[in-house]
């Protein structure tokens, strides 16, 4: 197997593009990739300072680490979740990683600002583990953003993320959360009283799938968390990402095309106006956006 670019011996095979890279036209591949997604969407703009929120998981540290090597100002936020050794392991990889490569990272502690963490939250809220902190990451993520003055914050978020969470939204009819699907969220104001709001939100791997990103994090040698989150077990998000598997391996290119399409076809049917958050207020005590009349921090 050859690369496609430079003809030397590949290292891997990418089959919905019908194309092999040696380890060099790879890391090439990824960095074109993240900055086509960055321009072409209007995600930001070269001098723009962009937050990253790292998990010290392969794909958040491998986008920073692309960022950083595509000249941008990009600084880390990891939020420390408190969910026992996983949370420890995971913010220790991240700040190996921005020591070594001399990055700015904010880590914010949930015990040191809220007093508890995702485990205490779960129980206090009575909802699923993965429900409480996807919540309070969403709302440490924009007020750290306002709190540090960045106007844009970038996820790791890959294509099969996207595409199982659309499989998730798309089985259950679940509407409402179509419009968090696009690789932009654009910034919005309070709809009541124009203040404050929601910071953008981008995600320049939505083009790069799980496993070129893990190839990306191995072959540049990126130290990330390797074991999953103790609440990860059995969650729904793993079976439509192996449903999703099983069709990629018989067709290649149907997550991207699943994706894809939809995002550009059916969605803006449904939602004129696709791409920015709906259904949401500034909460009357913190100011964050909330989707009731409480902020997730002050609930
Ligand atoms: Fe949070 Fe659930 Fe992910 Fe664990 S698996 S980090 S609880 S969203």
């Amino acid at each position: 197997m050859k690369c496609r670019r430079c003809r030397a011996k590949a290292v891997i095979k990418i089959e919905r593009h019908h194309s092999a890279f040696c380890k060099a036209c790879f890391n090439e591949h990824i960095l074109k990739q993240v900055e086509r997604a960055v321009k072409k969407d209007g995600m930001f703009d070269r001098d723009d300072p962009v937050l990253v929120a790292v998990s010290g998981g392969k794909d958040s540290l491998a986008l920073w680490d692309v960022l950083l090597n595509l000249g941008h100002r990009a600084t880390g936020l990891h939020v420390a979740l408190g969910i026992g050794g996983y949370s420890d392991a995971s913010r220790e990889k991240t700040e190996r990683f921005a020591s070594a490569r001399g990055a700015k990272l904010i880590v914010h502690h949930l015990r040191e600002s809220l007093g508890v963490g995702v485990p205490e939250i779960a129980e206090k809220s009575s909802r699923p583990p993965c429900s409480a902190c996807g919540t309070i990451k969403r709302y440490s993520f924009n007020q750290i953003a306002r709190q540090y003055g960045f106007s844009v914050l970038a996820t790791g978020h890959n294509l099969d993320d996207e595409a199982a969470r659309l499989l998730g939204n798309v089985l259950h009819w679940q509407e409402e959360y179509l419009d968090k699907q696009f690789a932009v969220l654009q910034a919005a104001r309070d709809p009541v009283n124009g203040r404050g709001g929601l910071v953008k939100k981008v995600k320049p791997l939505y083009r790069l799938a799980e496993r070129e990103m893990a190839a990306y994090a191995v072959m540049n040698r990126i130290d990330y968390i390797v074991e999953e989150c103790p609440n990860a077990k059995g969650a729904k998000i793993l079976v439509y990402k192996e449903a999703l598997n099983r069709l990629e391996e018989e067709a290649p290119g149907t997550k991207q095309n699943f994706y894809l399409s939809i995002l550009k076809r059916w969605i803006p049917r449904l939602k004129p106006d696709s791409g920015v958050e709906e259904n949401w207020q500034s909460c009357r005590q913190c100011g964050q956006p909330t989707s009731t009349n409480a902020g997730a921090g002050c609930r």
